[in-house]
């Protein structure tokens, strides 16, 4: 038997009140968990005080850093970002979960690691746009907002490379429980060869979107590191999503060894219907209530 595999999940500080790491973390560690391949610790990093390297986690002893967090450029010393470089650089793994491509929009490798990012005052500098047109990545130099998304319903995700471990065997469409479909993002390494477009989304112009399909799962190339971008999961509602669960925990295989081994889930979302857990749902505050995603937006 192989050795199981050690992952670490960074919270603490999430862009403040709109995500909530309390509510998230313990979904992505029972995500992790459910797997049986991966050992599971939490890091909860201070919110108010600067991040040492000593601080941070022991990168090199973990096959993959799963970021539920998204904090300010001086929110890290220098020497923990060259820590996380080193780490990364060298061969690591690592997952970017939802918000955290909010975090750091001015640490160049950080943006070159996450592909694209969004929010946090960037603009034209964090690099172009990036969206698909016939299924084909496009940059664009055009000015504008950085980061947006409108209400959080249902939409349909469409695998662009089925064919990638990660997505292997999956229904190629599958539509996404109530979640922000992120758009609108702009980054430094969109364009080079280091960012595959696994999945995308359509961007609905009466629901403030763009009108174009936008990057949802994406993996990164940085050295020698491996990355797993996942745009989705904005809480529990959007969690529960067996697309979005499903995809996470092969994201997070791969992004560990490059490889995925977990089986193909026997009920998956189709196309036109969304397919949730509903113990997961039930951690949220909110929806876990009874209240109706598409009525109770926040
Ligand atoms: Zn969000």
């Amino acid at each position: 038997m192989t050795r199981r595999l050690k992952a670490v999940i960074i919270d603490g500080e999430t862009g403040g009140r709109w995500h909530r790491w309390e509510e998230t973390t313990p979904l992505l560690v029972l995500a992790l968990e459910e797997t049986g391949i991966f050992d599971v610790e939490v890091v909860t990093l201070s919110d108010s005080s600067v991040v040492a390297a000593t601080d941070a986690p022991d990168f090199p002893s973990y096959d993959v850093v799963v970021l539920n967090y998204d904090a300010p450029d001086e929110r890290w010393s220098p020497e923990a970002k060259q820590a996380f470089e080193l780490y990364v650089g060298g061969g690591g793994g690592v997952v970017v979960y939802h918000g955290a491509d909010n975090s750091f929009p001015d640490w160049q490798a950080y943006n070159e690691m996450i592909a694209l990012g969004g929010w946090r005052d960037r603009d034209e500098r964090a690099g172009h746009y990036c969206y698909l047109v016939g299924g084909k990545v496009v940059t664009d130099d055009a000015s504008g907002p950085t980061g947006s998304h409108g209400r959080r319903l249902p939409f349909p995700v469409m695998a662009r490379r089925p064919d990638h471990p990660v997505l292997r065997g999956l229904p190629t469409t599958w539509m996404h429980h109530a979640d922000e479909l992120y758009d609108r993002l702009r980054g430094p390494a969109v364009g080079l060869a280091n960012m595959t477009v696994l999945a995308s989304a359509f961007s609905p112009p009466g629901n403030q979107g763009t009108g174009r399909d936008e990057p949802m799962l994406m993996t990164v190339e940085w050295g020698e590191g491996r990355i797993f971008h996942t745009t989705l999961g904005h809480d529990a509602m959007s969690m529960s999503c067996v697309g979005f669960w499903t995809t996470l925990q092969r994201g997070c295989e791969w992004a560990a060894t490059g490889d995925v081994t977990q089986p193909v889930p026997e009920s998956f979302p189709t196309a036109t219907h969304v397919l949730y857990r509903p113990d997961v749902v039930e951690r949220d505050p909110v929806y876990g209530a009874g209240l109706n995603p598409i009525d109770a937006v926040r």
